[in-house]
């Protein structure tokens, strides 16, 4: 039975960012056709499960999460399950042959259209079925209608806080990795034009927001054409800089052939603009980079590296690396724990290969690498990154950062407890560097920018203490010292490994 009151709607999102910001654009929608969001799945009439595709385990636990709803479908026949998103692009019937009492089934460009989907099925308690027709014309069509039309449709309640905001600036990929799922299930890659996100980081920041992150699955591919006119990610960041109230601009993933001077020249001089940049390497082999097909070799990389620590001083710089790719051998693998120790990265994702159904190196590569050598490759890799990541965080130490206040610590509660009777709690945020800082102060710093000296450090976090109780302004921040260039030569090679 639909509630008397306002109807609920319960979603649980699996995967990355872009994730995040689809989930809050169909919560957006639905409140706009009424609905309140629970967190409850026993009193929702419609639960939604927005799914990833990118590893086999992402898509077992949605298959998992909707088990453990499968009684509440019994208990109110009403109710309307939907799977959203890549899992729903990929495998489209087969989750309903897996899972018979899911009523939605609806892909990455169709998910403008789900308050309609949900209605249609409430109506007729029929199945729907909404997935791109995929990569031929007719789907890039279908695709950027729905895309376009559909950002501007925000849900503050949905964001990491009230003051960051996600803001997609591009969709799909057509880069072809072997390993990856994304240019099939989120389709070609398309850029939205440039007004219709300088009008969104308008709208985001008159609701209070104070620092968006650009997304892209390779962000800094992104290029709009109007007529003569080109406007590249350096122009996109240029346009969005003076927007007043907005006091931080990031932007991911970056894909290394894309880096170009401009980006790199607007990251050093345009003081909102974050110095970190998340450039993900995947190999330090080049044979296994050729069957990724990632289109660089690791030399192409390290000068990539090198390039942006000359161009931005003091730029941040992290990775992902997957281990045990097809044919990875000892000696391959070995090359990527050189090039983790020499690259100096912030820190690095590391991923153990997962072999997805529909890509190139399912097709032509065996998954050869048994699952205990890449579950050691990967603690091995992680080792080599945590001591670099304990290297440049002790680094950090005695410095004085600028910190956006993110909200109370995982500890805080415990601090509280301990310390009643104090008026601070333990606070987290992060630097323009992308260092997460511990630190105490009083709820009130929450949303602002505050300068805190680095005292402590971990493999994982900065700790600090606030300078005074004086919050950044937009200005002072163009004065913020940068770190000194590093004293190190101008181009990186790679050992002879
Ligand atoms: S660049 Fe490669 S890994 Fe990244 S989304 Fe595109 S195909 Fe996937």
């Amino acid at each position: 039975m639909m509630n008397a009151a306002k109807p609920r709607v319960y979603i649980e999102t699996v995967g990355c960012q872009m994730n995040v910001l689809d989930s809050e654009l169909v919560i957006g929608a639905l409140r706009q056709h009424g609905y309140e969001l629970t967190d409850s799945p026993v009193e929702a009439d419609v639960l939604l499960f927005n799914t990833c595709s990118v590893r086999e385990h992402a898509e077992e636990k949605t298959y998992s999460a909707l088990g453990r709803v499968r009684h509440l479908k019994r208990r109110n026949p009403d109710a309307v399950i939907g799977v959203l998103g890549c899992m729903a692009q990929k495998d489209q019937e087969l989750i309903r042959k897996r899972a018979p009492y899911v009523d939605l089934v609806v892909g990455t460009g169709q998910l403008g259209g789900v308050p309609e989907l949900v209605a249609k099925v409430q109506a007729t308690r029929e199945p729907q079925l909404a997935v791109s027709l995929g990569r031929a014309d007719a789907g890039r069509h279908e695709v950027e209608a729905s895309f376009i039309s559909y950002d501007p449709v925000r849900d503050p309640s949905m964001r990491p806080t009230p003051f960051q905001a996600y803001v997609r600036i591009q969709i799909g990929c057509d880069k072809f990795c072997t390993y990856c799922v994304v240019p099939s299930t989120r389709g070609p890659e398309q850029s939205r034009p440039p007004e219709h996100i300088w009008n969104e980081v308008r709208q985001l920041v008159d609701q209070g927001c104070k620092e968006v992150t650009l997304l892209g699955q390779t962000v800094n591919s992104y290029v709009y054409h109007q007529g003569d006119r080109r406007t590249r990610l350096s122009d996109l960041i240029a346009g969005m800089h003076d927007i007043p109230g907005l006091k931080r601009i990031k932007f991911v993933t970056n894909y290394p052939k894309d880096m170009t001077d401009d980006l790199l020249d607007v990251v050093r001089e345009l003081p909102k603009v974050v110095k970190y940049l998340h450039v993900p390497a995947q190999s330090g082999c080049d044979e296994v980079l050729r069957r990724m097909k990632r289109n660089y070799t690791t030399a192409y990389y390290m000068d990539m590296l090198a390039r942006c620590r000359e161009r931005v001083p003091g730029v941040a710089v992290s990775s992902d690396f997957i281990v045990g790719f097809c044919g990875e051998t000892e000696e391959s693998f070995q090359k990527s724990v050189e090039m983790v120790r020499v690259a100096r990265f912030k820190n690095s994702f590391i991923f153990k290969y997962s072999e997805r159904a529909g890509t190139k190196a399912a097709e032509r590569y065996p998954d050869d690498v048994p699952d205990e050598v890449k579950k050691r490759r990967n603690n091995d890799l992680l080792a080599v990154q945590n001591e670099n990541s304990r290297l440049d965080h002790r680094a950090q130490v005695g410095r004085m950062v600028e910190v956006l206040v993110e909200g109370p610590s995982r500890m805080a509660s415990k601090v509280a407890t301990a310390a009643a009777h104090s008026p601070l709690i333990q606070l987290t945020g992060r630097t323009m560097t992308d260092h997460i800082v511990v630190f105490d102060g009083t709820p009130r710093l929450i949303g602002q920018i505050v300068r805190v000296v680095i005292e402590d450090a971990s493999p994982f976090t900065l700790y600090g203490s606030v300078l005074t109780d004086e919050v950044v302004g937009v200005e002072t921040a163009r004065a913020a010292p940068l770190r000194e260039p590093p004293r190190r030569p101008s181009r990186f090679s790679l050992p002879v490994i």
